[in-house]
C-alpha cells in the first residue's frame, strides 16, 4: 500500500461514512415515511456502518503492512483472535439484514399493501355514492344498467327498470323551505332501500329522482313491485307539516324484454313516468 491507496481508502471510508449519515439523517428527519422505506433506510445505515468498520480495519492493517502506519498497529490488528472481529461483525450484520428483511420489512410491505388497496376501495366506493342519500349516484347507477343489460343480453334474463320522481317537488320546496325538501328527498331514498331486494340496484339519478334496476325480474312483478312502494312512500314515507298533502312519487316501469337497446330500455321508463305524470301523478305506469 502506496500513498495513493492510503488516500483511495480514505475515500471508500469517506463515501461509507457519508451514505451512513444520510441514510441515518432520512431516518431520523422524515417520519412520514412509510414504514417499509425507514426499514430500508436502517437496513442501509446498517450497511453502510459495517464497511466503515471493515474498511478502517483493514485500512489499517494493510497501512501497517506496507509501512504507512506503525508496524505494531498491523501486529495488534493482524492477530488473529482480532481478525474473526470484522468477520463476526460481517456476519452479524448479515443476520440482522436478513432477519429485518424477513420478519419486519415483508409483513410491513404486505400490511402497507393491503391498507392501500383497502384506502383505494374505500375511495371508489365513496366517489360512487350520492351523500345526501347514500344511494349509488347516476354515474354508478349507469354503470350497473349497463352491466346488468349486458348480463341480460348474454343470458336473456328477466330486467327491469324503476323510474321514481318525486311529485310537485318543487311546491315543496316553496312551501317548506329546502331543508325541508332534502328531509324528504332522504326519506324517499330510505325507503327505496327499505323494499328492494338485496340484489336490485337503487340511484338518485338527479335532483328529485330515482332509478331502481330489479334483475331477473319480469314487468309483472316490477309493476307490483312499483305499486307497492308507491303505496309504501304514500303512507309511511316522510311527513310534511301539512298531513294533508303527504309527498308522493309517480313511477314509470319498462322492461328490458321490449327494448331492443340499453337507451331505449331507459327512454321507456322515462316515457312510462311521464304518463304517470299526465295521468294525474302519485300512480305507476308500465311502458306499453
Ligand atoms: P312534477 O310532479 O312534475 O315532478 O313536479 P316537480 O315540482 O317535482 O317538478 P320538477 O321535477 O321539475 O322539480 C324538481 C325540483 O327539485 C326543482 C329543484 O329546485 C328541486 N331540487 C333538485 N335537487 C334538489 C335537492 O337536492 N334538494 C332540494 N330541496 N330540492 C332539489
Ligand atoms: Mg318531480
Ligand atoms: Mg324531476
Amino acid at each position: 500500500m502506496n500513498a495513493a491507496n492510503a488516500v483511495a481508502d480514505g475515500v471508500i471510508v469517506g463515501i461509507w461514512i457519508a451514505i451512513f449519515a444520510a441514510a441515518a439523517a432520512f431516518y431520523a428527519l422524515n417520519r412520514g415515511y412509510s414504514r417499509t422505506t425507514r426499514l430500508l433506510l436502517a437496513i442501509l445505515a446498517l450497511v453502510a456502518l459495517l464497511n466503515v468498520v471493515e474498511n478502517i480495519y483493514f485500512g489499517c492493517y494493510f497501512g501497517a503492512k506496507v509501512g504507512v502506519l506503525a508496524a505494531a498497529i498491523g501486529d495488534y490488528l493482524g492477530n488473529p483472535s482480532r481478525l474473526i472481529v470484522p468477520k463476526l461483525c460481517n456476519i452479524t450484520a448479515g443476520a440482522i439484514v436478513l432477519g429485518l428483511l424477513v420478519l419486519r420489512w415483508r409483513p410491513a410491505v404486505i400490511e402497507e399493501r393491503t391498507e392501500a388497496e383497502r384506502k383505494t376501495e374505500a375511495l371508489r366506493e365513496l366517489a360512487a355514492i350520492d351523500h345526501m342519500t347514500g344511494l349509488r349516484n347516476r354515474r354508478d347507477f349507469m354503470a350497473h344498467a349497463e352491466e346488468e343489460w349486458l348480463r341480460r343480453v348474454r343470458y336473456g334474463r328477466d330486467l327491469s327498470l324503476l323510474i321514481l320522481d318525486i311529485d310537485s317537488f318543487k311546491s315543496i320546496n316553496d312551501r317548506f323551505g329546502h331543508h325541508t325538501g332534502d328531509e324528504v328527498i332522504i326519506g324517499i331514498a330510505k325507503l327505496c332501500v327499505h323494499a328492494k331486494r338485496q340484489a336490485d340496484v337503487a340511484g338518485r339519478l338527479g335532483g328529485e329522482e330515482f332509478g331502481i334496476l330489479l334483475p331477473e325480474t319480469s314487468v309483472g312483478g316490477a309493476a307490483l313491485f312499483a305499486e307497492r312502494l308507491r303505496l309504501l312512500i304514500a303512507r309511511e314515507g316522510p311527513r310534511l307539516p301539512d298531513p294533508a298533502r303527504p309527498p308522493t312519487v309517480s313511477i314509470g316501469v319498462s322492461s328490458a324484454e321490449r327494448a331492443a337497446s340499453l337507451q331505449e330500455f331507459l327512454k321507456q321508463a322515462d316515457d312510462a313516468l311521464y304518463q304517470a305524470k299526465h295521468a294525474g301523478r302519485n300512480v305507476v305506469r308500465c311502458y306499453a
